[in-house]
């Protein structure tokens, strides 16, 4: 089966033994993997590298969890978060009481956003809290506005928003929703905009945009426009898949939101800062939101930290009922911490510094050309991106309608043939992933694209191996 498949092509622990059964309850680990397989322990890191244990090396092609944007030994970031150790390693946000580096960083992230104009930052420690925090700023928004009808939320399949209780909901993942009863009640899912995938016999793709587009207005329709509060969306989505939109998917869809007084959320945790080429994903697809979530890249992960933007139409609201509606009793101790704030700035710094979009655009070219000439291959269905990021499709006679069967474990052979020759990807089914840092040099893109071709190599004789059996 499956399992078994993963079982024998996972090679987490081929150098590390020792540490299975260990105690951890690791996150979306299998119980089998962690009690049958040596965990892959890294312990050093450097520029687009990282060292095992027993000091191997391995190109480490997602970026931690996208999000070292600056590498694995940025001593920059190190000096800020040492220099605010030493001067305040810790104060709140609450009551009107704050830090310097917090409010830095909400200036600069208003500054930096120009897509549409925010008005307000609010800190969190992750992702998924940014987007719990997101359905939260809406409820009361709409609570402010007398619309307590006014509260559903609209999510996409295959999206990726979090783990907590309702960024998973938001998330259209099954995994993150089965035997956790999820979702909640109030988030529903649309159409995942894959075309290669699920595109009509002679759909064009901005005819695939306009049936989604149709799709969502009929939902929002039958459950009345009156209900739904926000629609929320990733410019590229990531986790799920690495899945740009279609050519004009979000002027369809703002169009359709806009028309039901519906709020756009941006979820911006793995596009910004110039992963796609664009400091903004929404700067890519020209999305105008009206809320904004950053997190990952926002201090390269060098200390956790999310962040909401609020556009003034929502801020104005908050802010102007808090007469009738009391304090924003929101907040978690670590928002705006003052560590991750200082370290957050510093990494903003070197982004501009460097020129980093301008960066991420004269290097990608080699990334996505280097590896989309691997498409002919007959197990591959479909290499997508842009920027540095990128996903491998593997399918059988390139089809989306002809998976490989999963007990063949295609994607994870290929993820044990990357390791096994020095490279960490993204295995997600059949789904292989990858977002390198943005400082990934250009002899990093040629090991990774010579390994890349090794395991597809690897991968292709093993599944005519299968083929043939
Ligand atoms: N949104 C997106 C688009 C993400 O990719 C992620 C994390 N992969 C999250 C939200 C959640 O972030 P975190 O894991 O920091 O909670």
């Amino acid at each position: 089966n499956s399992t078994q498949a993963c079982l024998e092509n996972d090679i987490s622990g081929t150098d590390n033994k020792g540490f299975k059964g260990h105690d951890m309850l690791a996150p979306f680990t299998a119980g089998w993997q962690s009690t049958d397989v040596d965990p892959l322990i890294i312990e050093k890191s450097e520029g687009s590298h990282v060292y095992d244990m027993q000091g191997r090396k391995y190109i480490d092609t997602l970026a931690g969890l996208w999000c070292t944007a600056l590498g694995g030994n940025e001593p920059r970031l190190v000096d800020a978060a040492t220099k605010q150790l030493n001067t305040l390693p810790f104060y709140h946000s609450f009551w009107n009481r704050t830090t310097k580096p917090s409010l830095d960083l909400a200036k600069e992230l208003l500054d930096m956003f120009t897509a549409k104009k925010m008005a307000k930052a609010f800190f969190t420690n992750s992702g998924s809290e940014a987007n719990d925090t997101q359905v939260k700023l809406v409820w009361y928004y709409n609570n402010a506005l007398g619309r307590p009808n006014k509260k559903k939320f609209i999510a996409r399949a295959k999206a990726y928003h979090g783990s907590t209780l309702i960024s998973a909901s938001l998330t259209g993942l099954p995994a993150l929703h089965q035997n956790f009863d999820l979702p909640a009640p109030f988030v529903l899912h649309t159409d995942c905009p894959h075309y290669w995938r699920y595109h009509l016999p002679g759909e064009t793709e901005e005819e695939f945009s306009t049936r989604l587009a149709k799709n969502l207005e009929d939902l929002i329709l039958k459950e009345g426009p009156e209900t739904i509060a926000a629609f929320i969306a990733e410019p590229v989505m990531g986790a799920g898949g690495v899945i740009p939109p279609p050519a004009t998917y979000f002027d369809k869809i703002q169009a359709v939101v806009k028309k039901y007084d519906i709020l756009f959320i941006a979820d911006e945790v793995v596009c910004a800062f110039g992963r796609l080429g664009t400091m903004f994903g929404s700067d890519m697809y020209n999305i105008k939101p009206d809320l904004v979530t950053l997190a990952k890249a926002l201090s390269s992960a060098y200390m956790p930290i999310g962040a909401v933007l609020v556009s003034p139409e929502v801020s104005d609201v908050i802010h102007s009922q808090s007469n009738k509606l009391g304090s924003f009793s929101h907040g978690f101790t670590y928002s705006g911490h003052p560590v991750a704030c200082a370290v957050a700035l510093e990494a903003i710094k070197i982004y501009k510094e460097r020129n980093m979009v301008e960066r991420v655009n004269r290097i990608s070219p080699k990334f996505q050309e280097g590896l989309k000439a691997f498409s002919d291959s007959p197990i591959i269905g479909e290499i997508r991106g842009l920027g540095l990021i990128l996903a491998t499709e593997f399918a059988n006679n390139k089809s989306p309608n002809d998976p490989f069967p999963p007990e063949w474990g295609v994607g994870a052979y290929f993820g044990a043939q990357c390791q096994k020759n020095g490279m960490l990807v993204r295995v997600a089914g059949d789904a292989i992933m990858m977002s390198p840092p943005f400082v990934v040099t250009p002899e990093e893109l040629d090991e990774l694209i010579s390994i890349y071709g090794k395991a597809l190599r690897e991968t292709e004789k093993r599944v005519e191996e299968l083929k043939s059996q």
